[in-house]
């Protein structure tokens, strides 16, 4: 039976915007209550003031991963548990391979990957005494085939698939599901970046797209609202790809 979403307590990493606001707007439109968490304080009071009373912005940069102890800490303290935790923040960065610098490379798995990691491993400690759960990774097409041009993007978006299924294994028995959503091209500030300084990139991206139009960012927060309900109460350590065939495009 599904149990009463009043109850549920949601956490969104980079809920403030793109992808994440449209899944912390689904969760709150399903009376989720929902945390957002990003870096831009201003960021998260207008998706506060979007969302209503359902959604609580927390200011943190999780790439400093000292920070993600206490964070979760403060969610237990007020909220008395976590019932959902969608890894979402994420960069990017396009760059020739040769002139990506160590630190740059390094910027974006520890924000991509190494806060994914710490901030599940937190949350999961509360999960457990709960005995329930549900993760959700957000992935991306740069895991399932070969993005030129984004390195460390497409070693981090690779590395979470594979944690995903390492996670599902180890926690499902103990009651926690875990799973990733692999987004195609969606429309956000994201993408537009990436396509519109790239005219043949973006040709390419319809040319093998069989539904030949990207994705909205309320796909996603359906794909996820699905996953991190009972309804998906079978499904753990899926990589569900959201993505109008992109990924089985010719
Ligand atoms: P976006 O609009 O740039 O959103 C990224 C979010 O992550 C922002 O809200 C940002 O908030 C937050 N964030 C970034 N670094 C952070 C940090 N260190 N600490 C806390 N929050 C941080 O991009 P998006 O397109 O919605 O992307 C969301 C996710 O979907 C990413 O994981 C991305 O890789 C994935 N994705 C997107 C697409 C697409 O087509 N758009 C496709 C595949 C996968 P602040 O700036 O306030 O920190």
């Amino acid at each position: 039976m599904e149990r009463d979403n009043q109850k549920k307590v949601a956490i969104v990493t980079g809920g403030g915007s793109g992808i994440g606001l449209a899944i912390a707007s689904k969760f709150v439109a399903n009376h989720i209550h929902t945390v957002i968490v990003g870096r831009d304080e201003e960021k998260l009071k207008a998706a506060t003031n979007q969302l209503g009373e359902c959604c609580y912005a927390i200011p943190c940069d999780v790439s400093n991963l000292s920070s993600i102890p206490g964070l979760v800490d403060s969610i237990v303290s007020r909220f008395g548990q976590i019932d959902i935790l969608v890894n979402n923040a994420g960069i990017n960065m396009k760059k020739d391979f040769t002139e990506v610098t160590d630190e740059e490379f390094q910027q974006v798995i520890t924000t991509n990957l190494c806060s994914v990691f710490s901030l599940s491993r937190e949350v999961v400690k509360q999960m457990l005494k709960q005995g329930n759960g549900s993760i959700i990774n957000i992935s991306s097409m740069a895991a399932q085939y070969g993005l030129p041009k984004v390195i460390a993007y497409s070693a981090s978006k690779t590395a979470i698939d594979g944690m995903t299924r390492a996670m599902a294994v180890e926690l499902s028995p103990k009651g926690i599901r875990v799973n990733a959503i692999a987004p195609g091209f969606i429309e956000t500030d994201m993408t537009a970046k990436a396509l519109n300084a790239d005219p043949e990139r973006k040709q390419k991206v319809f040319g093998r797209t069989p539904m030949g139009y990207m994705g909205e960012t309320a796909d996603i927060g359906e794909a996820a609202l699905f996953l991190s309900s009972d309804a998906a109460k079978y499904i753990t350590g899926v990589v569900l790809p959201v993505d109008g065939g992109n990924s089985i495009g010719f």
